[in-house]
């Protein structure tokens, strides 16, 4: 059976970062104002020191995540074929001890969300690029670098300054939702 690694953050559900940012700041930032990877990033660096102090002790960006059309299908069928491994980063470099309860809230939104994932195929780390597999769902281009023979980027804002060639090179294909990674993975799209 092959091995599939799925990145949860904006690739299966998109957490509510933005909205606790544009709480913080009383703002209306949108996605598509950003074209970072870290959305806090659209705070000045003086205020996102205190933005990380508000956001550790009040928020739960899982509470009402958004959750992609068909991502929880999908790899409920995916289960069905593959070996299916959820795996997410929850370590802040900036803030080490803080971020465990990340570790907890990512932990908890898998289980209560899709509970065909065994508990045990739910890897929380900050080195998903140890990780040996044949598939990789990921939003990031640097966490679909490394082991996998088919590597699949889901379209987003922050990655579209990789062009098509830039991504062939790294042997990663662009996907723009859940139905073509259907597609792709239990269907007969070419990768
Ligand atoms: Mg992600």
């Amino acid at each position: 059976m092959q091995k599939i690694m799925i990145d949860l953050d904006e690739t299966i559900c998109s957490p509510t970062y933005l909205e606790e940012v544009n709480k913080y700041m009383k703002m209306d930032y949108q996605y598509t104002d950003i074209d970072t990877y870290f959305v806090e990033d659209i705070i000045p660096p003086l205020e996102r020191e205190k933005f990380l102090d508000y956001f550790y002790e009040n928020a739960n960006v899982y509470d009402h995540a958004y959750v992609f059309p068909e991502a929880i299908e999908v790899i409920r069928d995916l289960c069905q074929v593959y070996d299916v491994y959820i795996v997410s980063a929850f370590v802040d470099k900036r803030r080490p001890k803080e971020s465990s309860i990340m570790a907890k809230y990512k932990y908890e939104w898998i289980l209560k969300n899709m509970p065909f994932i065994d508990p045990k195929k739910i890897i929380l780390t900050g080195s998903k690029h140890m990780i040996m597999c044949d598939i990789k769902i990921d939003d990031k281009v640097g966490n679909l670098k490394g082991y996998g023979e088919t590597k699949l980027l889901l379209d987003h804002m922050h990655n579209r300054k990789y062009s098509f060639e830039e991504l062939e090179s790294l042997g990663i294909k662009r996907v723009h939702d859940w139905r073509q990674i259907r597609d792709i993975l239990l269907g007969s799209e070419e990768v």
